[in-house]
């Protein structure tokens, strides 16, 4: 079953499972994209559809399939029907209740919905650990992270090192979205495409990572590569680290997931040694301070995280229905959470 399967991840999946005929699509998703979900219900034949929002619900016109209308279905659907695994491709924490039904339901998870691990992480973990359920991550810093630490000890873990393309460095004033878009390396949604360019989703990731692999935040490290080939690293108590390397394509960690712990070969790019140069930089937290709110959120704990997550995106609604400018992102996000009067250290940073 695909959440989300409309958005951008969720496309790219079905991409690949085209050319996998020994995985079934028995399900798939949609908040509103009514247009799409019926292509993609003619190439899947999925044997049940969500369709989150109830207005898009009503200009559905049903098939072969069992229709289920309202947000709500987004979980109960994984109760009622038989499902194996479950790739959760939402945006946002609306993907909090199905990731804790799919654990409950003991489904296979292949987690790509950061804010739902971000804001809610200690109880997903705990009804994880609880249901034995594994998430394996589709993030692909996380995933390759996931990569370097099979065979390995957490304990042993020095630092984990978080590769970042390095935010918004063009120069307009006012950048759209539609220009983010354009300048972004991976192929990714509107939300995440903001996220990237403030820097708060590296910010986020840095959560993740400490609630997927159990690591303090400060035991994790952001730096910036440009070209986008090296998707995160593992530094051991020895001096050594482990990197994970490959073409920058998200296909290939939804794929990893999805395969794990087999690995299996789909058409596409394959990453070439010659001419290929990596650079490396520490990021420029001044002009990001969405970074260092992150990591505050992350010291904090508790449900800070969550605080966060709810403030960006407000803020990233703003700029998306043309509001606020890029900028003023960070200076929303730092309004909102200095709002709720709880002291998170960051009145000093200049937003
Ligand atoms: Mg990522």
């Amino acid at each position: 079953m695909i959440l989300g399967s409309t958005g951008n991840l969720g496309r790219q999946s079905l991409d690949i499972l085209k050319s996998l005929p020994e995985y079934r699509v028995v399900g798939l998703t949609t908040n509103d994209n009514v247009f799409e979900l019926q292509k993609q219900i003619k190439i899947f034949k999925p044997d049940f559809v969500v369709i989150a929002d109830q207005e898009a619900g009503s200009r559905f016109k049903a098939g072969e399939h069992r229709v289920y209308i309202g947000e709500e279905w987004l979980s109960k659907a994984i109760e009622r029907e038989k499902i194996d695994c479950v790739f959760n491709a939402l945006s946002g924490v609306v993907g909090i209740e199905s990731t804790l039904a799919a654990i409950r339901a003991r489904k296979q998870i292949l987690m790509a919905n950061k804010e739902s691990l971000v804001a809610a992480g200690e109880i997903i973990m705990k009804e994880a650990k609880r249901c034995g359920v594994e998430i394996l991550p589709v993030d692909s810093e996380h995933s390759a992270i996931f990569q370097c630490l099979i065979g390995e000890e957490i304990e042993e873990v020095d630092e984990i090192i978080l590769t970042c393309s390095g935010g918004y460095r063009g120069g307009e004033k006012n950048p759209q979205i539609d220009s983010l878009l354009k300048k972004s390396k991976w192929k990714m949604g509107r939300k995440i495409t903001v996220d990237s360019a403030t820097l708060m989703n590296k910010g986020l990731e840095v959560i993740e990572a400490q609630v997927l692999f159990g690591l303090l935040a400060k035991k994790i490290e952001v730096v910036i590569h440009p070209e986008a080939i090296v998707h995160s690293m593992v530094r051991f108590k020895d001096g050594s680290i482990k990197a994970q390397l490959g073409p920058t394509d998200m296909r290939l960690p939804i794929l990893y997931a999805l395969a794990y712990p087999e690995r299996k070969g789909v058409p596409g790019k394959e990453l070439s040694f010659s001419n290929l140069i990596l650079n490396f930089k520490k990021p420029n937290i001044k002009k990001f301070p969405c970074l260092i709110f992150a990591y505050q959120a992350a010291k904090i704990g508790g449900t800070m995280p969550a605080v966060l997550v709810a403030a960006d995106e407000i803020a990233v609604e703003y700029y998306l229905k043309n509001k606020i400018r890029l900028q003023d992102v960070p200076k929303i996000i730092k309004k909102l959470w200095m709002g709720t009067g709880i002291n998170t250290g960051i009145s000093s940073i200049p937003a």
